[in-house]
């Protein structure tokens, strides 16, 4: 057993503090990971003020982890010690189901595990990665290649296989004009991902205010949707939209940017139903789909698809005592473009 270092809620709706946690002991399969950075996912606040549902309290989120391996169980062969490794959003799947076994461990038939707030296996609560030591079962530890510092490399582990995974499915590349709505932390990773997959890319966003930073990301084009002519202007234009945003669109007047056999895909997920005019798809063979995270073996291949691309995201690097107003900023939409915490500010 490892005695860690964390930040936990101690309740829904409560500041973040300090407190000491238990790590299990390493077993056969596990890794002990030495946490560096964290970073500061949406999704962690949304799910510590218990507004994605009742939790478990106090509870450590966390589930963009850059480190190092501290120690490894004897049988594991994949990592040893002062490797550079990083966890996501799944610490554990059945490993036997049909989407286990094609590496959907993501959408598991048996539930994946999550890396924080989830009943392990052993009945106890996950805790995530603000934290200072967290151990994991090698096969959902990633490799973080070298030329990827580990503080822009931790935000990969969610916001980029977020936007990594629809945009290879859905087939971004040379030739293909892909749209990205909303310029978050999703978003900014979005950009550079699929300019690197050398697609034409096109911001939209609520207003003009970060035009100079979509464009510094790589993206070649950037409107306004407040502005109703960009609808007008970009009709039946492109082949891929990523919808990062979490509250609730006009969803059809999106579809209608898409050419024939065009596919919009949500990533983020407003709580609310979208309503969806069938006319928008019938009339132009578009799909309206949805994507969360990635299988391992995908998270992987972002991974070094980043490193040798050399991105990493845009962070802002923030000491533990600083998560709470990181909160409200991340609310604020005040963020360039992650929060990254520095988990040696916990000791
Ligand atoms: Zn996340
Ligand atoms: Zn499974």
């Amino acid at each position: 057993m490892t005695l860690a270092k964390a930040y936990a809620a101690p309740a829904a709706g409560e500041a973040l503090r300090p407190i000491d946690i238990e790590r299990r002991s390493v077993g056969a399969h596990d890794v002990l990971i030495d946490v560096k950075f964290a970073g500061i996912c949406h999704s962690d606040i949304h799910t510590v003020r218990g507004e994605w549902g009742e939790q478990s309290y106090p509870l450590v989120p966390g589930h963009e982890i850059a480190g190092i391996v501290a120690e490894v169980g004897n049988a594991v062969t994949k990592y040893k010690v002062g490797d550079r490794v990083g966890v996501g959003c799944m610490v554990n799947s059945c490993g036997t189901c049909d989407y286990c076994e094609a590496g959907d461990e993501q959408y598991c038939r048996n539930g994946m595990l999550g890396t924080y707030g989830a009943v392990d296996r052993d009945g106890s609560i996950t805790q995530g990665g603000y934290s200072t030591h967290v151990v994991v079962t090698e096969d959902f530890v990633l490799s973080i290649p070298e030329g990827l510092d580990l503080d822009v490399a931790a935000p990969l582990l969610c916001a980029g296989i977020t936007t990594f995974s629809p945009l290879q499915r859905w087939g971004a590349g040379p030739g293909k004009k892909v749209a990205i709505v909303g310029l978050g932390g999703l978003g900014h990773m979005a950009v550079k991902i699929a300019a690197a997959m050398g697609a034409e890319v096109t911001v939209l966003s609520q207003s003009l205010s970060k035009q100079a930073d979509g464009l510094r990301l790589g993206a070649q084009h950037y409107y306004a949707t407040k502005d109703p002519e960009t609808f007008e202007k970009l009709a039946s234009s492109f082949d891929l939209i990523i919808n990062t945003v979490s509250a609730p669109l006009n969803i059809s007047s999106y579809l209608d940017l898409l050419r024939v056999d065009g596919a919009m895909v949500n990533v983020g997920a407003p709580a609310e139903p979208l309503p969806v005019n069938a006319m928008a798809l019938i009339g132009g063979r578009r799909s309206f789909a949805g994507s969360m995270i990635g299988g391992i073996a995908e998270t992987q291949q972002m991974l070094d698809f980043c490193a040798q691309h050399h991105l990493g995201a845009d962070i802002e690097v923030i000491s533990a005592d600083q998560i709470n107003e990181a909160y409200d900023r991340v609310l604020a939409s005040d963020v360039r473009y992650r929060f990254v915490i520095d988990t040696a500010t916990l000791n």
